[in-house]
């Protein structure tokens, strides 16, 4: 009997990571490569097919399926990349056809948030919830939306974007440029303008794991709060109740019964967990927030985990 599999490929700027799943989303086999975004699509659809026949031969099955995570706003329906900021030479590539021809395989594509929240729905959920609220925590917050059991991913593929909804509009500035959006706290750059914000002048133990605070990323800021920096605790108050505010307002709208936090910032735990959920606990309409668990996800890869599982579907 032949196995099924599917494999992912979740293209970072950087690096390239291939997982190959089972239809559970067990990772079977896992290859990185460098994306080398600087060469341009054409090197790297070649480098990603020779990958995943590598892949292949080394399980002893042919894959039913590519599925492809790329970070920014993709065209799903077209099968290529409108625009993102790390791989500027693929904006409008025809990279799933492309692919495709290369490997002689499927190929899907769609943002990589959304691929992590299906690889969240399917994995750390086994499908059990309904409809699910999924954040993913790094650089910048990405989500995705999983509704009656489906990844919802709206017209043009942009659906569940919740780090770009506005909690001050008065705020710092948002990657995307807009103003005040749940990402200008709480991803890893918010974080870190949040802890030097408050730093300024102030002791902090953060000044001795961090001199000079020319490498502060929110690994150390939630180090220093585990020891009982003040400074650093307060860091991660304030981007728990910012994003905490984006979540309340996506449970009004969705009503979900999961929430599920994921991505390499959300380690913080409960650091980051406990003022979400007291800003969800203090809403006055209760019956949403009841039914609305949240929690963290730590699967890693989730991004590679939910393409590769979405090209088996
Ligand atoms: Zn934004």
């Amino acid at each position: 009997m032949s196995r099924r599999i599917g494999v992912g490929v979740d293209t970072g700027g950087t690096f390239t990571k291939i997982v190959s799943v089972s239809p559970e989303g067990k990772p079977l086999r896992e290859l990185q490569i460098p994306t080398l975004a600087a060469d341009g699509p054409r090197s790297f659809v070649r480098r990603v097919a020779e990958a995943v026949r590598w892949e292949q031969s080394a399980l002893g099955a042919k894959a039913e399926g590519i599925g492809l995570a790329v970070a920014g706003d993709v065209d799903a329906e077209r099968g290529m990349v409108r625009f993102s900021p790390n791989l500027r030479k693929f904006d409008r590539y025809p990279l799933r056809d492309a692919l495709a021809r290369a490997a002689h395989r499927k190929v899907l594509i769609a943002n990589d948030a959304n691929m992590a929240a299906w690889g969240a729905y399917v994995v750390e959920l086994e499908r059990k919830a309904r409809n699910v609220v999924v954040v993913a925590m790094g650089t910048g917050i990405g989500g995705g939306v999983v509704i009656d059991g489906k990844l919802f991913q709206g017209s043009t593929g942009s659906a569940g974007e919740i780090g770009h909804t506005t909690v001050d509009p008065r705020g710092p500035l948002c990657a995307c440029g807009a103003r005040g959006h749940a990402e200008a706290y709480a991803g890893s750059y918010g974080i870190v303008r949040i802890a030097r914000k408050l730093l300024r002048g102030k002791k902090s133990l953060l000044h001795t794991l961090c001199p000079g605070l020319k490498e502060l990323e929110p690994r150390l800021i939630a180090h220093a709060a585990l020891e009982g920096d003040k400074i650093a605790l307060a860091v991660w108050e304030e981007a728990g109740r910012r994003l905490g505010l984006a979540i309340a307002d996506a449970v009004y709208l969705l009503n979900p019964d999961r929430v599920l936090i994921v991505g390499g910032v959300s380690r913080a735990g409960r650091l980051i967990l406990d003022p979400i959920q007291a800003v969800l606990r203090a809403q006055p309409f209760k019956t949403p927030f009841d039914a609305a668990k949240v929690e963290i996800a730590s699967t890693p890869n989730l991004g590679a985990i939910g393409a590769g599982l979405l090209a088996l579907e």
